[in-house]
């Protein structure tokens, strides 16, 4: 049976699948060209009325009473959502941790889509369930590779945010169970991402107690003082390995005995970061992330996958405990006995996707050596995007990069001529920089994520930067 005129397949699974998947993805393929061809740069030009505007007149209507047709709805659509895209791919689009995919990865994610395995029970994804075990444990072993008589394990996530969540609520779950209470006291520093104090808005916590980061990165000395205050309470210490607004990475081996002083917990932020740990020359920069009793590692930042490629890495699965949960129809007792794998207590969510594919076809692609080359790329990138600002009267350079985020502004620019050449170059569609106040300033921030980008890009982004600058305020 089929809802379309001329009889072709509506399925992208089983035998039959691929031949109908076929012909569409070389529609989708065209119409990406075409649109990215018609955006002829990083972000369509006119800001949010013209984009919108364009959506509008191109959709009509998104429910019609007759459809379109496969061909011209992709056609139109894809199109579409390519011409009106902020493309991570293009080297001038450099404002967020919002990485240019790799096209294998991508290719990868069209099996995902195809074969649907849902990671909640067994008989939804046999033999997806066991390569994302296989994956969660090599990442793991990644980061706790100190730990040899230690099973590092991890949980697949939708990001930093939802790990995060994760490692709150672990720590609050392990309070309720060791000292009766339920409640936990968040301590971190004011340089990390907001998603924790959202955690613990969520998890019904006390607001996170905030530790100032003076320089950017959390001090040890005021962490200190921090834990003095909550003595008696059970803490958990949030320290950050790669800040989203510079890249920093909190003082870790000054950290970690602070926190076992206390009898606090202690969990790092790597989600920008963590990658570092794929590069032997790099990765003495994340030392003692292996203390901590659980990290957050996002492989949609600094592992160019899409959205999303999140992990939550703990020391060992047993820490994992707290999230077993049972519902008769995915894991009954009865089945995990007979030896189905229990895989409900491997997520908050319930049906969700095989993420994990991708992540593992990327992994064997390029082996350790290969994401420790796109790593160093950028982080290189980086580097020589801070000389050319340090060279170049015109700019004002914030600190040599930590990773791979250069801060800087216009010399002799206020804060809000920074913020008019970042809106400026978004609405011309010439530029995506971001945006960051630090040391009491604005500063524009170029994320660099692109492993394509050449000196020419980055000798152009500073002279796009220069040339939004209004005249009498250079
Ligand atoms: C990006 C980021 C997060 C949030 O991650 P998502 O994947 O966007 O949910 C958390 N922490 C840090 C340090 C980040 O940079």
């Amino acid at each position: 049976m089929s809802a379309f005129a001329d009889g072709s397949c509506l399925l992208a699974g089983g035998a039959e699948g691929p031949a109908a998947l076929r012909p569409l993805l070389g529609d989708v393929l065209e119409a990406l060209a075409g649109g990215a061809g018609a955006r002829g740069g990083p972000l369509p030009s006119g800001g949010p009325e013209a984009v919108a505007a364009d959506v509008r007149r191109t959709v009509r209507e998104v429910l019609p009473e007759r459809g379109s047709g496969a061909r011209e709805a992709l056609d139109s659509v894809v199109r579409l959502v390519a011409r009106g895209a902020a493309d991570p791919a293009d080297p001038l689009c450099a404002g967020h941790l919002h990485c240019p995919p790799l096209a294998l990865s991508v290719a990868a994610d069209v099996a995902a889509g195809a074969l649907n395995p849902s990671m909640d029970s067994w008989d939804q994804a046999p033999a997806a369930s066991e390569l994302e075990a296989l994956v969660c444990r090599e990442l793991a072993r990644l980061v706790y590779e100190g730990a040899p008589d230690e099973e590092p394990d991890a949980l697949v996530t939708t990001g930093g945010t939802e790990a995060n969540q994760l490692a709150v609520l672990l720590a609050r779950e392990r309070a309720r169970m060791y000292r009766g209470g339920g409640a936990v006291r968040v301590v971190c520093g004011a340089n990390a991402h907001h998603s924790v104090h959202r955690a613990a808005w969520l998890l019904g916590l006390e607001a996170p107690l905030v530790v100032p980061a003076p320089r950017g990165v959390l001090d040890p000395a005021a962490l200190e003082v921090a834990l003095e205050q909550t003595r008696g309470e059970p803490a958990l210490v949030v320290a950050t390995a790669g800040t989203t607004d510079s890249g920093d990475v909190d003082p870790l081996l000054e950290i970690g005995p602070v926190v076992a002083r206390y009898g606090a917990r202690l969990h790092v932020d790597a989600a920008y970061g963590g990658p570092l740990l794929f590069s032997e020359r790099l990765r003495a920069r994340l030392a003692g992330l292996e203390r901590a009793d659980s990290v957050t590692f996002d492989l949609h930042k600094l592992g160019w996958q899409p959205v999303a490629a999140g992990l939550l890495v703990v020391p060992e699965t047993a820490a994992l405990r707290p999230l077993d949960h049972r519902a008769d129809y995915l894991n009954a007792g009865d089945d995990t006995e007979a030896g189905l794998p229990d895989l409900l207590g491997r997520s908050l969510r319930t049906s969700r996707r095989p993420d994990v594919l991708r992540i593992a076809v990327t992994l064997r692609a390029l082996g350790r050596e290969g994401m420790a080359a796109l790593v160093e790329r950028v982080c290189a990138a980086a580097e020589r995007l801070a000389g050319m600002v340090e060279a170049d009267g015109r700019f004002e350079l914030y600190a040599r990069p930590a990773m791979s985020t250069v801060l800087f502004r216009p010399a002799g620019a206020g804060d809000a001529t920074v913020a008019l050449v970042r809106r400026r170059l978004l609405a011309e569609g010439r530029a995506v920089l971001g945006r960051a106040e630090l040391r009491g300033r604005l500063w524009l921030k170029a994320t660099l994520l692109n492993p394509e980008a050449r000196p020419d890009d980055l000798a152009a982004l500073l002279k796009l930067v220069h040339d939004a600058v209004p005249e009498g305020r250079r």
